[in-house]
């Protein structure tokens, strides 16, 4: 790959014909044309938040340096940006004036600034690389220079890498935050739409956990049927089994779920009714496994995490219930009590010993005083999930 460093391109000049796309989130061209501004390979615009993309600007004001900027050269006069994509889309929104930002304490556009300040915005000069060389080169380089700044998660890698017909259309559909579906998705789904992860989750799903491999494979498509098929028909199956969208539905491997359980039957009014239980149920204290443990038949309390006993009630319950048993001269575990002969008149150390619930948590027993009680190690473990 061969480079040739610019210094003669200014912030005027990459802003003479600057096009930004308000609906996708995205700077296109500029250069008077001749610059692509958002290739297929680059994520989108996340500079967009009130801070990045002001603190460009202040840069340009204060004189700082913008750092290393990459095009790459397509064809003659036909370039696209390889990297600073976030920085030029910045600052041709400020002189588009879409964007304000405050100097000297006061919101000012940049039609609003004195004219000596709108000139020396404008006349600030950039550093750049243009990059000549093959596809795979330059993706390798991408790779490298992206380490830098805000660096890209594994989707945008992916996408970038991955780069064609098939990452386009699929974008159009998973990563456009103006899609319509998303407000549905997003109460099962979490992450941000524009740093891909709704995107890499409908991918995460359909590929069964094996993104790259589809990605590869499907790169060249021209559409996206499979995948979005595939996506809707599990949103479809968890919004019909469960009426009630709960936040802690967001961010569960629903794909999973799908594939396990679709061809079971469920009452939505009932599951509705159980997850309600649940989720209001103190000793449940990983929420997230509750759908899953209502899709499962209500069989393993393991995913609920349910509350345990705390030291201090062991610690008491084990002093009431050895006592006890010394007095009777027999096992201060209940089950060695009744169990073989070495053990029936053991006394097991606090520490040789789990606590356990008289009435399971499943059938209404909770985790206090009243309902505990100690078991040594080995009984308490064949007793096992109840
Ligand atoms: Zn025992």
């Amino acid at each position: 790959m061969k480079t040739i460093l610019r210094t003669n391109i200014t912030v005027k000049d990459i802003c003479d014909g600057f096009v930004y796309n308000e609906l996708e989130g995205k700077g296109l061209f500029g250069l008077g044309g001749k610059l692509t501004i958002q290739p297929e390979y680059q994520r989108n615009y996340i500079y967009k938040d009130g801070k990045k993309d002001v603190a460009v600007i202040e840069s340009i004001l204060k004189e700082y340096p913008l750092g290393l900027i990459y095009f790459v050269k397509v064809a003659e006069n036909k370039y696209e940006v390889l990297d600073g994509q976030q920085r030029i889309t910045s600052f041709g929104r400020f002189v588009t004036n879409k964007l304000a930002v405050k100097v000297e304490k006061m919101e000012q556009y940049f039609d609003s600034l004195p004219k000596e300040m709108q000139k020396k915005i404008l006349n600030t000069p950039l550093t750049i690389y243009e990059c000549v060389g093959e596809e795979s080169e330059i993706k390798e380089w991408f790779k490298t220079i992206n380490i830098v700044g805000v660096p890209l998660n594994d989707q945008e890698f992916l996408n970038a890498i991955y780069s064609g017909p098939f990452v386009t259309r699929a974008k159009e559909e998973f990563s456009n935050s103006q899609n319509s579906n998303i407000q549905k998705w997003r109460s099962y789904i979490s992450g941000s739409v524009d740093r891909q992860e709704y995107l890499e989750c409908a991918l995460d799903w359909a590929s069964k956990g094996k993104i790259e491999h589809y990605m590869a494979k499907h790169r060249y498509d021209t559409n996206i049927k499979s995948l979005k098929n595939y996506f809707t028909s599990v949103i479809d199956w968890v919004s019909t089994v469960f009426s009630d969208v709960p936040t802690e539905m967001r961010g569960i491997c629903w794909g999973r779920l799908y594939e396990t359980y679709m061809k079971q039957p469920y009452n939505p009014k009932k599951v509705s009714e159980k997850v309600k239980e649940l989720l209001s149920d103190d000793y449940v204290t990983c929420r997230k496994g509750v759908f899953e443990f209502i899709l499962g038949g209500c069989e393993h309390p393991r995913l609920l995490e349910v509350r345990v006993f705390d030291e201090p009630t062991k610690k008491s319950t084990y002093v009431k219930q050895t006592t006890a048993a010394q007095k009777k001269r027999v096992s201060n575990c209940p089950l060695c009590v009744h169990g073989p002969k070495s053990n029936k008149k053991r006394i097991w150390t606090l520490a040789e010993m789990d606590a356990d619930h008289v009435t399971a948590w499943s059938n209404g027993g909770a985790s206090d005083r009243s309902n505990c009680e100690l078991l040594c190690r080995t009984h308490n473990q064949s007793k096992g999930n109840r």
